[in-house]
């Protein structure tokens, strides 16, 4: 995108230097000009009332996206089952299709998947467009990127969501390419524009320090991704019907060119942070691997899992699918306690989705204190014995 200033119509106002992120409106003798470190983001253009901005965008003629209908979750098939985060998003999904009044739809594809539609249906979707062929059986990301872009060039959603599996993480991108569309990756937060209809995506930037919120105005469908444990399931309709169309998949010889030969498990299956009623997490207060034994048994005696900061990740002291946060898991257990846990934003941004947070710290001015709806305040070496000694079976 180009911007630039159209010099007899500008006022030297300074709206558009207040409305630029990055410091790099300048206003010099009543004249706006942009500065060397403007990055084109655009976010000048809607503050400018005399229309002295332009840019190439706002040049072409708006596209017609009246014909961009319906929510669609794109659900992942793991070992015959549907993946939690397919259904996380159903959930989410519904409530932006309700604010919409538009259809909740979920995307299946794969072989003989045709038993997982009650499933869907009872998680909200109206409607399910079901693909399948052998050639679907196993996840190939040409053969699944054809389906899916005639799927979305045929029927015109809104808004499609993805959930950031490893599998999704390889097919959005590519979806959003051969379809010429943007991509936001990795949102926390999804709502419906009051004002347009439009999809506001939110996701942490400039490393976790800023929230921001991304909007599509020029495509659809709105295509974002979302990690799993983010957002929350939505309540089961047991028995309610959907309507199934069917997609006719006819695929091209090399869209099967990579071929699945073999799959084995690596060791032992990590563990699922994202299913825990209970996680006793800890950072690097605990100290070492001493400190870790006692949250284990902590967590044990409450039937939990353990959990920790990306600091003691890095330390050795925890495997790295135990990490929480914005470069980890997110999760949304009953009860989270951080032993030890400072409560920077980044940490914090995968456990606020806790029903109750407890948090011992020795320092009471500690940021998790203030996300906390009990603050133990001490010698974490102190307090969890104190807790084990209180629980059956914890001593
Ligand atoms: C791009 C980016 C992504 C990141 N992603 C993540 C992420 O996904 N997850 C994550 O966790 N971090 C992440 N971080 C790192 C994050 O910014 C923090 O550095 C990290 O969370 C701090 O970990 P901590 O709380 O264990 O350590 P500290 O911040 O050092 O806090 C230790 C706390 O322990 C307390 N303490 C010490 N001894 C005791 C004791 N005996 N009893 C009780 N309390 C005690 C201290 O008072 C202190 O509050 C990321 C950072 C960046 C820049």
């Amino acid at each position: 995108m180009a911007i630039w200033v159209v010099a007899d119509k500008c006022t030297g106002c300074g709206l558009c230097a207040k409305a630029c992120p990055y410091g790099a409106m300048l206003v010099e003798d009543k004249l706006a000009r942009l500065g060397p470190r403007c990055t084109q983001c655009g976010a000048c253009l809607g503050a400018c009332k005399f229309e002295a901005l332009l840019s190439d965008l706002t040049q072409e003629p708006a596209p017609d996206l009246a014909g961009y209908q319906g929510v669609w979750v794109f659900c992942e098939v793991q070992q015959g089952a549907l993946a939690r985060v397919s259904l996380e998003l159903l959930g989410r999904g519904a409530v932006l299709a309700e604010q919409l009044g538009q259809t909740l739809a979920a995307v299946l594809l794969g072989h003989q998947v045709e038993n997982l539609v009650p499933e869907l249906a009872a998680q909200g979707a109206g409607r399910v467009y079901l693909a399948q062929d052998p050639g679907l059986a196993d996840y190939s990301t040409l053969a699944y990127t054809r389906v899916l872009a005639e799927l979305v060039s045929s029927h015109k959603p809104s808004v499609l969501l993805v959930g950031a599996t490893p599998l999704g993480r390889d097919l959005a991108p590519r979806l959003s390419r051969r379809l010429d569309l943007g991509l936001t990756a990795d949102c926390t937060e999804l709502a419906i524009d009051p004002q347009d209809g439009s999809l506001l995506q939110t996701r942490p930037a400039f490393g976790g320090n800023v929230m921001a919120t991304i909007v599509t105005p020029r495509a659809r469908p709105q295509m974002a991704t979302v990690r799993p444990g983010v957002m929350p399931l939505g309540p089961r309709r047991e028995g309610a019907a959907c309507e199934v169309l069917r997609q006719v998949v006819a695929l091209e010889p090399g869209d099967l060119l990579p071929r699945l030969l073999a799959s084995q498990a690596r060791g032992q299956k990590p563990a699922d942070l994202t299913a825990a009623r209970v996680i006793v997490a800890g950072g690097r207060g605990c100290g070492g691997p001493r400190g870790f034994e006692l949250l284990a048994r902590l967590a044990q005696a409450l039937g939990g899992e353990v959990g920790g900061t990306r600091v003691a990740v890095e330390e050795g002291w925890l495997p790295a699918p135990r990490q929480i946060g914005q470069t980890g898991v997110s999760v949304r257990p009953e009860l989270y306690i951080a032993c030890g846990i400072s409560g920077a934003i980044q940490h914090r941004a995968g456990c606020l989705g806790a029903r109750y947070i407890v948090a011992i710290n020795r320092d009471r001015r500690a940021p998790i204190f203030s996300v906390a709806d009990y603050a133990l305040a001490g010698d974490l070496f102190k307090v969890v014995p104190a807790l084990l000694a209180a629980l059956p079976g914890g001593a």
